[in-house]
């Protein structure tokens, strides 16, 4: 149903007290181990939702990478499009404050984009492609193949480089990040980088962590709040909301209805320790959405 393309990581994250000073030692009260990356996470996400996911990526050929594919595979998506190779997987270390603030370690090696033909049209007709756009050069046979196929496209837009920003008015869906809308606006106003996106694509979200979503689609536009949860870790409630998003599309939902299933499932994911723990399953989005 969906086919998620970009960035593969091993995340680490650490619960601790607070963050070490230079020279500090401390210790953790707890840690976690597992796949990260916005594709990766959301591909997880779509599939735990109950749809078919495939993955377009790169991995290493190092433990890291070992592990990350066994557990895209164990979660049932398809990983024919994840290249392996000697440049070592993306690590993520993750130091997580009890109030929920995090500090970050990201590693990316000399890993290069993949090339395009390293573009596995997907396997079973995928309904959606949704772009984190950090595989720039399977965007263009991405979106060729989007277009004969009549897939919708969806960019999760976290940050403005050349990948997000060649993908931006190119999808049908963008959704943005807070930061993203200022980094492309030159300032902090989500509202003003929302009309002026608009201007230029025919759907845009801008997602603003617990104040929700701003969003406008044609001549309409409106605001969603988020869901109130305990939130103990943000990390990867940005990817499970896009992939909500995405497997929201492929199952045809109407647009009030996705906007609510894919807030819900971002919030759930903020009340665990780490991205995929938190990755809500079906059910428990009913179950949010049902009140
Ligand atoms: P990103 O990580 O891409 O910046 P956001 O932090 O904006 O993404 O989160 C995406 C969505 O996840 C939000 O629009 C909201 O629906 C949900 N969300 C994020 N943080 C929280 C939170 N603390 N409480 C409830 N929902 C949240």
């Amino acid at each position: 149903d969906v086919l998620c393309i970009g960035h593969a990581s091993f995340d680490l994250v650490f619960s601790v007290p607070h963050h070490p000073a230079a020279d500090e030692k401390i210790v953790a009260d707890a840690l976690l181990a597992c796949g990260g990356g916005p594709a990766a996470n959301a591909a997880v996400t779509v599939a735990r939702l109950g749809r078919k996911a495939g993955f377009a990526g790169y991995l290493g050929m190092d433990l890291y990478g070992e592990r990350h594919l066994e557990e895209l595979r164990a979660a049932g998506i398809d990983t024919r499009a994840v290249v392996r190779g000697s440049s070592p997987t993306p690590l993520s270390v993750v130091l997580v404050k009890p109030d929920g603030r995090r500090a970050l370690v990201n590693h990316k090696g000399d890993t290069r984009p993949l090339p395009p033909q390293a573009f596995v049209p997907p396997a079973t007709p995928a309904r959606c492609i949704l772009f984190d756009g950090h595989e720039p050069d399977l965007s263009e046979p991405a979106l060729a193949w989007a277009r004969t196929h009549d897939a919708a496209t969806v960019l999760d837009a976290g940050s403005l480089h050349g990948g997000s920003e060649w993908l931006m008015f190119r999808v049908g869906h963008l959704v943005a990040s807070e930061k993203f809308a200022a980094q492309w606006l030159g300032k902090n106003d989500p509202e003003r980088a929302l009309a002026a996106l608009a201007e230029r694509s025919p759907c845009v979200v801008i997602t603003l962590g617990e104040h929700g979503l701003i969003w406008r689609r044609g001549a309409e536009s409106g605001r969603l709040p988020a869901f109130p949860v305990e939130a103990v870790d943000t990390t990867g409630a940005g990817d499970v909301f896009h992939g909500a998003y995405a497997a929201g599309l492929a199952a045809g939902m109407d647009w009030p209805e996705m906007l609510r299933y894919a807030s819900a499932a971002g919030a759930l994911c903020c009340t665990r320790l780490g991205a995929r723990p938190g990755i809500p399953s079906g059910a428990d989005v009913e179950r949010l959405l049902a009140g």
